[in-house]
């Protein structure tokens, strides 16, 4: 008898899948369509990042980093000895005009509060570390160069 049924095998099913395992539950997954033709995570971008506004997603941004470079310890196995993500730690760059700038800096009190390593700039000074970005119109703009943020690839992560 499964302790769980998860329904959909996406990204989401499996991680929960994968975390419930962890803490001794028997999990089953139903999946309809094994080669993922219609779901969304093999079309996403792969972005992580913790340069969001709420705090919850701040940390929940941190802990994805910190799973994500654990893949080839965490998710090893005889089928597949060397699981990676592909991980790209290039960083995230959000850059707001006039009029989201203070949600923005409100934003950065929170990924203070949770030490997300996030870098404050004036528009007017883009140019200084991105020269290749036309900055008009930009009041402020936030960033990381810690490698805290960047991108995967969604499919091997999944098959991870
Ligand atoms: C263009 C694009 C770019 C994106 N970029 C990013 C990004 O950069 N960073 C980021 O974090 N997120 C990004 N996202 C969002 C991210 O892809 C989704 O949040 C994530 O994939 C959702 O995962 P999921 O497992 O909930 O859904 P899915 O990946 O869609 O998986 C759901 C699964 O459930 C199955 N299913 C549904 N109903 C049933 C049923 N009744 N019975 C059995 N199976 C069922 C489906 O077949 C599917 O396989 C992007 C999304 C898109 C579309």
């Amino acid at each position: 008898m499964d302790d769980v049924v998860i329904v959909g095998g996406g990204i989401i099913g499996a991680a929960t899948a994968y975390f419930l395992s962890k803490e001794g539950r028997k999990v089953k997954v139903i999946e309809r369509d094994p080669t993922y033709k219609l779901a969304s995570f093999p079309l996403s971008l792969g972005g992580f990042r913790r340069q969001f506004f709420q705090k919850e997603n701040i940390l929940l941004g941190k802990f994805a980093r910190e799973f994500i470079f654990q893949i080839p310890e965490l998710l090893k196995t005889e089928k597949n000895p060397r699981p990676t993500a592909s991980m790209v730690t290039n960083g995230y760059l959000l850059m707001f005009g006039p009029e989201h700038a203070d949600e923005q800096y409100k934003a950065l009190e929170n990924h203070k509060a949770c030490d997300a390593g996030t870098k404050n700039i004036k528009g007017s000074e883009l140019t200084k570390f991105f020269p290749y970005i036309n900055n008009e119109g930009i009041e402020t703009a936030t960033f990381t160069d810690n490698k805290s943020e960047g991108w995967i690839d969604p499919f091997m992560f999944h098959s991870a």
